[in-house]
């Protein structure tokens, strides 16, 4: 039997911002941006995070690295609860991010060469004998070489901004990275290659990814287990084969048949249009944040919140049409 490892676990997070104060500075109003999320993501498996810009994705994985402070809920790496961050920076260093826009995420005044040698010196986890070959290594990893060394971040395409984004987030030898849309910003010839390097570097390294996007397509080859996030909240979760076979949420059915299918007689399902806008996190509907936009919502619905519980085999959804 294999042996598994969780890596990371967080249990009900809730990342809520002050938006609006009283005379006296006292909040008034919270934008819920994550409101009550749990996971966990074994060891080198990659958990797929996925919904409509503005759901709180990329805010729960900021949460998760400590760029922002919890409101609310633990986060466990490797077993140990990441509340004294501070005081865990070995585990910190273990924990890395790639971002969304590889050219904002470098120094424009920084050669490649300081861009991916400066987590080595802070981190000294090289000599200077040896910082210049762990720096071509980290290149060669990522499918660059030495000549690119002495050059500027502008010299170099969107994906091999993001290679060298990449190579950065390696040199302190994480087991866990959290990509935050790491191919949204590219073109679609070159996001397949991107991911393709991700995965090689999960075989051979032994990573561990939380790769967030806004659209299905992007994570179903790399993702083992996809969670689908609305307004705050995850509204189901499986593994990859159940997810986009046999989608049980309202949600989850609608995103999927947006996806276009290359054949148009290929196309079995008919497109599911919902009607509406996103509401506010700052005043969520009553009952399922879904409510007012499911086309399946009936009377409970916004007046009794779902639970996000098993409906069968370990696949979890938020419905009350599910656990009947
Ligand atoms: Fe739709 Fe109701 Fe299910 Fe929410 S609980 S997804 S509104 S049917």
């Amino acid at each position: 039997m294999e042996q598994t490892t969780t890596i990371l676990e967080v249990r009900n997070l809730k990342k809520y911002f002050i938006a609006d104060t009283d005379f006296f500075g006292r909040p008034t109003a919270y934008l819920k941006a994550v409101d009550g999320v749990s996971f966990s993501i074994e060891k080198g498996k990659t958990l797929g995070l996925v919904g409509e810009s503005g759901c709180g994705k990329s805010t729960t994985g900021r949460t998760i690295i400590q760029l922002y402070e919890p409101t609310a809920g633990e986060i466990f790496f490797n077993g140990k609860t990441l509340s004294k961050l501070s005081e865990e920076k070995k585990l910190r260093r273990q924990m890395q991010m790639i971002f969304q826009d590889p050219y904002a995420s470098l120094n424009p005044r920084m050669t490649v060469s300081d861009i991916i040698g400066d987590p080595l010196d802070i981190h000294k986890l090289t000599s200077l004998g040896e910082r210049k070959d762990r720096i071509i290594n980290l290149l060669q990893m990522v499918g660059l070489n030495s000549e690119h060394m002495s050059r500027f971040p502008h010299e170099f395409s969107g994906g091999q901004q993001q290679r060298i984004g990449i190579a950065r987030a390696l040199a302190v030898e994480p087991s866990f990275i959290i990509c935050d849309e790491p191919i949204s910003a590219l073109d679609v010839s070159i996001q397949g290659q991107v991911i393709n390097l991700l995965e090689r570097l999960q075989e051979e390294l032994g990573l561990t990814y939380l790769f967030i996007a806004h659209d299905l397509a992007m994570v179903k080859h790399i993702s083992d287990i996809v969670a689908v996030m609305y307004l705050g909240k995850i509204v189901e979760m499986t593994n990859s084969l159940d997810l986009y076979s046999k989608p049980q949420h309202p949600y989850t059915q609608a995103l999927l048949s947006a996806i276009p299918i290359p054949d148009p007689l290929a196309q079995k399902q008919k497109r599911i249009h919902l009607t509406g806008d996103v509401p506010s996190p700052i005043h969520p509907p009553t009952g399922c944040n879904f409510s007012t936009r499911c086309p399946h919502a009936f009377s409970r619905c916004s007046e009794q919140e779902p639970a996000f519980a098993d409906i069968g085999a370990g696949h979890m959804a938020a419905c009350h049409l599910l656990h009947r």
